[in-house]
């Protein structure tokens, strides 16, 4: 095992206080942090989001991976750089993970990318739609959310938490629960449970034909969430006849809501609306 320093001690060493507004909550118990590194698979890369004091970047290094961490607070940067000095696996990027783009962050061409992150919960859903966006592909992401964000994302069909996230998410990766995280596993002690996620993007469950109309589609069907899909959809540049259709057609009836729909039943919606020729558009080529 790694030698710990507590965050704290850390942190007071530098002179630095937690920053609420970066979603600063540091793991503070080894030995659940090396559980939490136990998921991450042999023979990869990682780019970590949010290093902090490095509670985690220290266990990835000791264990061979390569590291790029990109963490947004200089100050904390000043401290990580010191913490690591010399390690020639580990690289630093100060920088706002969104303005990111993950291929100037790879750096060993040859091995597969792993994003692992205690994410800033602030700024968890735009973080997964840039893992899923992401323009090199990413294998595995192995991040810790708030609890009741990793219900979102684990959700079926049918249950109260299945919702937009559910569905955008699971439609590009097998998402598995690794473990349960109690606040007393950070400190600052934050006032919400969190969970550690894996998401596998190797071989999605479903092939997208648009990503743009799957996502509209998406959006529009859960808005409002308690109404049937055929006031929902009326939105669609469709006609009448069309939203029929397209409801025939996917052999999905319009009086179900859309949390009663699989993703496999969200795709083929797509898949009909992008044969049928919306209104006010020019016709296809
Ligand atoms: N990984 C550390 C740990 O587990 O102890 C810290 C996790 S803390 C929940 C989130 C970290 O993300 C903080 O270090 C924070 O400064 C950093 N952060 C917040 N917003 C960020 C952003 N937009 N880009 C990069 N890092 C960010």
């Amino acid at each position: 095992m790694t030698h710990f320093v507590h965050p704290k001690t850390i942190l007071e060493r530098a002179n630095i206080r937690p920053r609420k507004r970066w979603g600063q909550n540091f793991l503070c118990q080894p030995l659940l942090n090396e559980k939490i590194i136990d998921a991450v698979p042999p023979k990869v890369q990682i780019i970590e989001i949010g290093p902090g004091v490095g509670a985690l970047t220290q266990i990835l290094l000791a264990r061979g991976y390569p590291v790029t961490a990109v963490e947004i607070d200089p100050l904390l940067v000043g401290v990580l750089q010191e913490q690591f000095a010399g390690q020639s696996d580990f690289r630093l990027v100060q920088a706002d993970i969104l303005q990111c783009d993950f291929t100037a962050l790879v750096h060993e061409v040859d091995l597969p990318l792993v994003v692992v992150g205690n994410l800033p919960y602030y700024i968890t859903s735009p973080i997964l739609a840039q893992l899923i966006d992401s323009p090199v592909p990413v294998q595995q992401a192995l991040v810790l959310v708030q609890r009741e964000v990793g219900e979102r994302l684990l959700a079926a069909p049918g249950t109260a938490n299945y919702g937009i996230l559910s569905v955008l998410v699971q439609a590009y990766a097998h998402i598995t629960l690794k473990m349960r995280l109690n606040p007393g596993a950070f400190y600052p002690v934050p006032q919400v449970e969190s969970t550690v996620i894996s998401l596998d993007f190797r071989h999605p469950p479903v092939t997208i034909p648009d990503k743009n109309a799957f996502t509209m589609l998406v959006k529009m069907a859960f808005n409002p969430r308690r109404k049937m899909l055929r006031n929902n959809l009326k939105k669609l540049p469709l006609t009448v006849n069309q939203l029929a259709m397209l409801f025939q057609e996917a052999n999905i009836e319009g009086s179900r809501r859309a949390e009663s729909l699989s993703l496999t039943e969200f795709v083929r919606l797509t898949e009909v609306f992008l044969t049928l020729k919306p209104l006010n558009q020019p016709p296809r080529r």
